[in-house]
């Protein structure tokens, strides 16, 4: 392959990719097969297991306990092996690394010893989280230096600017993509070979308080650096994981599934929002903004064809139809109105009720009629919108019937195809129908890219395979 120096893959590493000696190698073996025909920008999570424990940290620490500190030493252990095991003690790296990972253990102590002083804080919580990924990004630098790579590092404070919605921060594009040309851009075009590595998880906010994306952020991480960067490179994403790519359905409960080679950012959203959770919800939107292509790969298997490309094509083909989904625990909500009531402003009412209490809808059925609305919500929030329903002033009136049924799942096909072929839905009714799957209701996503059928739980595994063999199976 040809060498091109305007190109750039942004390799996003994960905690299961950060665990002992043999993933450190492999992260050599997958750069030196890249580094050929690429630049290559690494983004880095926190190493296995870290975030989990800093969080226990954070929430011991607010609860005046003073007993934090066999955690901490149990986050430093967990990092001192891991130097041991992947740099060697004579190597000047060494040092510098345990030097740091030391004076990051002593600030966390600190911002213990603060937490139980103060009031705990959103803001507070985040900073704590952040140094999973501060230490990850250093050591693993450092480990590239130390086997001859060419390598710098830059934590994402620097570069990505978020807004103040600290634990689920959203990116702040534009000001990033100033800072990322300004501070990062240099730093990877100073050397030919060099290996620039990027915190993922956390960015700061304009005043300068740290702020995460939310868990699992460092996928959105890679996906706001390729965006940053897409003027000045030609730009990819590769996703290293523990998984292949996107399934065609939840191996939980299909009998049988088949990895999707090619989806486009439309329907892998789509795929996202029914539960599959293999990238940051928010990965995909940015992906798509920036029109950035980009690969979910498995990483002890970096030579192998079996991975999902995402890209901003959608792939018209003979599958009409992508994927078999399914939500298997969901609570379905019916509002009747007796006789008169119009629902028209009712609607705004009770979506604004529902939002402002962080309820997430699932999807809302239109029926025929005009007096009723159906919708579905996590099954998790069942209690909670009963409480607030019947607790308002306006639904808890008399002329309201609610009814909450928390025994169904939503089983939903998935694919473009569903925009340009008629018959889809008539395929669902029948092939469930001839099943004896009772269909309780209906929904079609207003992206047109998947359509949805609520069932009774019992059914859920049934017609996912069903509709598996109608749709997908040769
Ligand atoms: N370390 C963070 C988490 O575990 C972010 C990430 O892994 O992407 O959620
Ligand atoms: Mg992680």
């Amino acid at each position: 392959m040809e060498s091109s120096k305007n190109s750039i893959i942004v390799m996003k590493f994960g905690g299961s990719c950060l665990q002992n000696r043999e993933s450190y190698l492999q992260i050599i073996n997958i750069i030196n097969k890249y580094m050929k025909s690429t630049r290559i920008l690494i983004v880095v999570s926190a190493i296995q297991g870290i975030t989990n424990k800093l969080i226990e940290f954070y929430e011991k620490s607010c609860t005046e306990e003073n007993n934090c500190d066999e955690l901490i030493e149990e986050i430093y252990n967990m990092h001192i092996q891991l130097v041991d095991a992947i740099i060697d003690k004579n190597q000047s790296g060494y040092n510098e690394t345990v030097e740091f990972l030391q004076t990051n253990i002593e600030e966390l102590k600190q911002l213990g010893r603060l937490i139980r002083l103060i009031r705990p804080s959103a803001d507070i919580y985040d900073l704590v989280v952040s140094y999973g990924e501060k230490i990850s990004t250093f050591l693993l630098s450092k480990y590239l230096t130390s086997n001859g790579f060419n390598s710098n590092y830059i934590f994402s404070d620097k570069i990505i600017i978020t807004n103040d919605n600290f634990g689920r921060a959203l990116p702040l594009l534009e000001e990033t993509e100033i800072l990322v040309k300004e501070k990062l851009y240099p730093l990877i075009i100073s050397d030919n070979n060099n290996l620039v590595c990027v915190s993922g998880y956390y960015g700061s906010t304009k005043d300068n308080k740290i702020s995460t994306l939310g868990r699992g952020g460092t996928d959105l991480s890679a996906a706001i650096l390729a965006y940053a960067l897409r003027n000045l490179f030609q730009c990819k994403i590769i996703y290293w994981k523990d998984v292949k790519g996107f399934l065609n359905a939840d191996p939980r409960i299909a009998e049988k599934t088949s990895l999707i080679r090619n989806i486009s950012y439309k329907e892998a959203k789509e795929l996202a929002f029914f539960g599959a959770k293999i990238l940051h919800p928010l990965c995909l939107d940015v992906n798509e903004k920036g029109k950035i292509p980009s690969e979910v790969r498995h990483f002890t298997e970096p030579d192998s064809e079996d991975y999902t490309a995402i890209t901003k094509e959608i792939v018209k083909n003979n599958d009409v139809i992508k994927a078999i989904s399914s939500i298997e625990k969901l609570s379905m909500v019916t509002l009747e109105s007796d006789t008169m009531v119009p629902l028209s402003g009712t609607a705004s009412k009770l979506f604004s009720l529902l939002g402002d209490n962080n309820i997430n809808i699932v999807f809302i059925s239109q029926s025929s009629s005009e007096n009723n609305i159906t919708f579905g919500i996590e099954y998790e929030d069942s209690t909670k919108v009963s409480f607030l329903l019947r607790n308002s002033d306006f639904f808890g009136e008399k002329w309201f019937k609610i009814k909450i049924d928390n025994d169904i799942s939503l089983v939903a096909i998935i694919g473009s195809g569903i925009l340009y072929t008629p018959g889809v839905a008539g395929k669902v009714f029948t092939s469930l129908g001839d099943n004896e799957i009772n269909i309780k209701a209906i929904a079609q996503g207003s992206s047109e890219l998947n359509f949805t059928a609520i069932i009774d739980r019992d059914n859920c595994k049934k017609a996912v395979n069903v509709l598996y063999d109608a749709f997908i199976t040769k």
